[in-house]
């Protein structure tokens, strides 16, 4: 028997920025179609015209890139493949037929109810505590064509009436589905309501256009979140009454993503409230609004994908940081669970300094220099990488390797006041001198050779280690923090060690 080649989609809607849990779902259909030699495809799923977002597409294909998610096919793929288009908007009157067919084989119907009629009805719904639904029941004292005679909906449709065509869902019928996450999954019929497939506007909804796509375009795993499990029923019962069953795609729904206190699913709101970003990139919309991304709060995108792979999924080992291709290759449907899964945003920044620690310095050089750069600060990409060697293992985001590391740059403009009453008093200064003084005829200006120099002119003479070397960083750094001094005495080199402890000289009194 020949296994069919495994495709998955992301079928995001243009509706705003994606979401990290957006992203969560486009990793695990990536790491799926990926350790299956699959492949990734995204669809834009564009038929609600009115939540549309103008560049949400641009938004949702950038924050994969930035991810390291490539997409195979479709929007944002170097070949955009066979199957396209891959816009629903663009796709709209494959659909139409699609939803006629349903009509010829009895599974659907044109309903003629008007906006206003329907919401009379849902106001006496609600007023009689007993609310309104289309469904197998009242379909049948409603305006369609289940009702009307023949001659009557053919009238309606020449007068160009407006319609929409619903879904005619089976009267009590037991129907048992499988998820490959939650299992069987049972439910019956008489449950759901008899949802619009197409609408006057003369597009589909996302029901009618999500099977339809997936279908068409092979798809062979629908890997989605949560809230779309409501939604299987009906996607099954499509698949039925296309006659499509046998290549029906299996189905897996994953858990949510909560809050840090697990109060409730994380929502895109949350992000701005709770102090931590809930999206990729930074958002500008047309509006005005704002939102903050991981990418620009100082994120490195191994550290973001990591910790999202970890939302829902689990080795089953002790095992915690994980690289893009070890995902891939540790990555199964089997280890995601049914639970929501609460987001961290303290471990996340762990993951951040782990990420931090495992990247090579001259690419952490090359996330930074362009900010040193815009400082108005001469120095070059070698410079900037030893010193983000000396400085990462304390950098918890990328441009703590700038703020946390200015010293190696440029003299300090202030001294901390605190150092200054604690180690500084009138003895320094001459110290100070006598240092620079040994300073200059250093013809090597190593680390270990100044601090064995300087070591052993503090011990000759009798002094206190802690006091000279803390005065000697308040020239250096302006506080007590930063690297180790000597390294940074040779990455600044002669003339700039001692021009700072001469300017501190003068400076502090
Ligand atoms: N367009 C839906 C969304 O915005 C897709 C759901 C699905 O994957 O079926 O998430």
């Amino acid at each position: 028997m020949t296994h069919k080649k495994i495709r998955v989609r992301f079928a995001p809607s243009p509706t705003g920025p994606l979401h990290m849990g957006g992203v969560r779902t486009a990793l695990f259909n990536y790491l799926f179609a990926r350790k299956h030699g699959g492949d990734f495809l995204l669809r834009i799923e564009d038929t609600d015209q009115t939540r549309f977002v103008r560049n949400a597409e641009k938004y949702i294909v950038d924050s994969l890139t930035w991810c390291g998610i490539t997409i195979d096919e479709g929007i944002g793929a170097v070949n955009q493949g066979e199957y396209g288009p891959y816009r629903q908007s663009e796709r709209k009157n494959l659909y139409r037929n699609f939803a006629y067919d349903l009509i010829a084989s009895g599974n659907a119907y044109y309903a003629f109810d008007t906006a206003e009629e329907l919401n009379t009805l849902r106001e006496q719904g609600e007023a009689a505590k007993n609310p309104f639904v289309y469904n197998f029941e009242t379909r049948k004292h409603l305006c369609n064509s289940l009702t009307l005679s023949e001659q009557e909906v053919a009238q309606r449709i020449a007068d160009n009436q407006p319609y929409v065509i619903r879904f005619k869902m089976p009267e009590n019928q037991d129907v048992h589905l499988y998820d490959e996450i939650r299992k069987e999954v049972h439910f019956n019929t008489k449950e759901l309501d008899d949802k619009v497939l197409y609408k006057s506007d003369g597009m589909p909804t996302y029901h009618l256009a999500n099977v339809v796509d997936d279908y068409t375009m092979g798809i062979t795993h629908v890997i989605r979140g949560e809230e779309w499990l409501s939604s299987m029923p009906l996607h099954v019962l499509l698949y039925r009454a296309f006659g499509w069953e046998t290549d029906m795609p299996k189905f897996a729904h994953l858990p949510l993503i909560l809050k840090p206190q697990g109060q409730g699913k994380l929502s895109k709101r949350d992000g701005d409230k709770l102090g931590f970003p809930v999206f990729p990139l930074n958002w500008v919309g047309d509006d005005g609004e704002t939102a903050a991304g991981y990418k620009e709060t100082g994120y490195l995108p191994e550290a973001f994908v990591n910790m999202l792979a970890l939302l829902g999924w689990n080795p089953g080992t002790e095992q915690e940081i994980f690289t893009m291709d070890e995902l891939i290759d540790a990555f199964s449907l089997e280890r995601v669970g049914k639970s929501g899964s609460k987001f961290d945003p303290e471990k996340t920044k762990w993951f951040n300094q782990q990420w931090i620690q495992r990247t090579p310095n001259y690419k952490l050089a090359e996330l930074i220099l362009p900010t040193i750069l815009e400082q108005g600060i001469q120095t070059s990409p070698q410079y900037v990488e030893k010193v983000c060697a000396l400085v990462k293992e304390r950098a918890v985001f990328i441009q703590d390797l700038w703020l946390q590391a200015t010293y190696f740059y440029k003299a300090p403009e202030t001294y901390d006041e605190k150092v200054i009453q604690k180690r500084w008093d009138s003895s320094i200064p001459a110290i100070l001198q006598e240092i620079c003084e040994i300073l200059q005829t250093q013809n090597t200006f190593s680390s270990t050779h100044l601090e064995e120099t300087i070591k052993q002119y503090i011990h000759n003479k009798q002094l206190n280690m802690g006091q000279i070397f803390n005065c000697i960083r308040l020239c250096i750094v302006g506080t007590s923090a930063g690297a180790h001094l000597f390294d940074i005495f040779e990455m600044i080199g002669k003339t700039e060690t001692i021009a700072r402890i001469q300017k501190a000289i003068a400076t502090i009194h």
